[in-house]
């Protein structure tokens, strides 16, 4: 069960983007996955705290994987044991795979938090959406780490 293959869709709000958050100060932000996926963007800085983290996924995409793994593994076993079902037969040993185990509800995730303001990074001419709040306490380019603050 190596092989396993999931595509979550964040969906995007009406400017095109998503919602991110940082594992390290919980904060959440929306960025562009056009920008992100540029080439020369290897690194993320949560506007936030300032910090590189590997991932950004809301607990909601994280819960939602653990949800869809547990639903494709649940059916590879199932699979599996329909198989012996067949193989049994005929031989007098009775087994029986009995009904598909129910499956975890998976709710599709919710762009949510709409709370957030846009902040301009001049640095690298891109854009974040992040709380009022930070953006008047000062935040950071999510695409070079740079802190701006309210004026700039
Ligand atoms: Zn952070
Ligand atoms: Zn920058």
């Amino acid at each position: 069960m190596t092989d396993i293959q999931m595509e979550i869709s964040i969906p995007a709000d009406n400017d095109g983007f998503v919602l991110l958050q940082c594992p390290l100060c919980g904060e959440f932000f929306k960025l562009k996955p056009r920008d992100m996926e540029e080439d020369n963007v290897i690194e993320i800085w949560c506007p936030c705290c300032g910090l590189r983290s590997e991932n950004y996924f809301t607990e909601d995409v994280i819960e939602l994987a653990m949800k869809m793994g547990t639903n494709i593994a649940m059916d590879r076993i199932f699979d599996e044991m329909k198989k012996w079902e067949k193989q049994f037969k005929g031989c007098g040993v009775s087994f029986n795979a009995g009904k598909r185990p129910p499956k975890e509800i998976e709710t599709p995730i919710v762009s949510g938090i709409e709370a957030l303001e846009m902040q301009k990074y001049k640095c690298c001419k891109k854009e974040a959406k992040i709380k009022p709040l930070i953006k008047m306490c000062g935040s950071y380019c999510p695409y070079c780490g740079v802190m701006y603050d309210e004026f700039e």
